[in-house]
């Protein structure tokens, strides 16, 4: 959607920059003064970066290793932090995603792949039922992995700024696949790994 060449925010032909100066003239601003005028600029290149999600692929970024011992158990990766916009308000939302997954007896995924696919899925326009499920299908598919557990909690702004103005909540979700929908006792140890951590501060 954006890749670096293309200007175009959408097949419409709208510009970014001058879609962002138009809304400041309806606001009732002078886009060309100061503090407004290089503005489009910067907003562009900040949301692209924000939206960067759409030009890559964990297929593209994964790198599967060989899974040496047959290690069969759960491996975690607790506390990635994440960011992304809320596609109903296109607001900010973001928290940590904790992520579980059984490994094939072929393949582990590299623990960085992990961090990347929350970042290729969050910097994207979404929802955070979504961004779990996405992650989650992504592990099981291009990982090859025999289940998949991953939770979110989020701070969403159109809830803590606007709306009911909730400063403190915290929305969580919790997606399974695989061997995780199947097992109990995989889900109880999921819980009891996230359950068990560090508040980050
Ligand atoms: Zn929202």
């Amino acid at each position: 959607m954006f890749s670096s060449k293309k200007k175009q925010i959408s097949p419409s032909g709208i510009m970014v920059q001058d879609a962002v100066r138009e809304f400041f003239v309806q606001l009732g601003e002078d886009p060309d003064r100061n503090g407004l005028k290089e503005t489009p600029k910067r907003f562009e290149v900040a949301i692209k970066y924000l939206l960067g999600g759409y030009d890559r692929s964990l297929e593209k970024e994964n790198k599967l290793f060989e899974n040496l011992s047959s290690y069969n158990g759960i491996i975690s990766l607790r506390n990635i932090d994440f960011f992304s916009l809320c596609e109903h308000h296109l607001l900010p939302f973001f928290g940590y995603v904790h992520i579980a997954y059984i490994p094939s007896p072929k393949h582990v995924l590299g623990i960085s792949k992990l961090s990347r696919a929350v970042d290729i899925y969050a910097r994207r326009l979404q929802d955070q039922e979504t961004l779990g499920t996405q992650i989650a299908e992504a592990l099981m598919k291009v990982g090859h992995a025999r289940g998949a557990a991953v939770y979110i909690e989020g701070k969403h702004f159109c809830n803590i700024a606007r709306g009911v103005e909730k400063k403190m909540s915290i929305m969580t979700t919790c997606v399974y696949k695989g061997e995780f929908e199947k097992s109990e006792e995989y889900r109880k140890q999921f819980m009891n790994i996230i359950s068990s951590r560090e508040i980050p501060s």
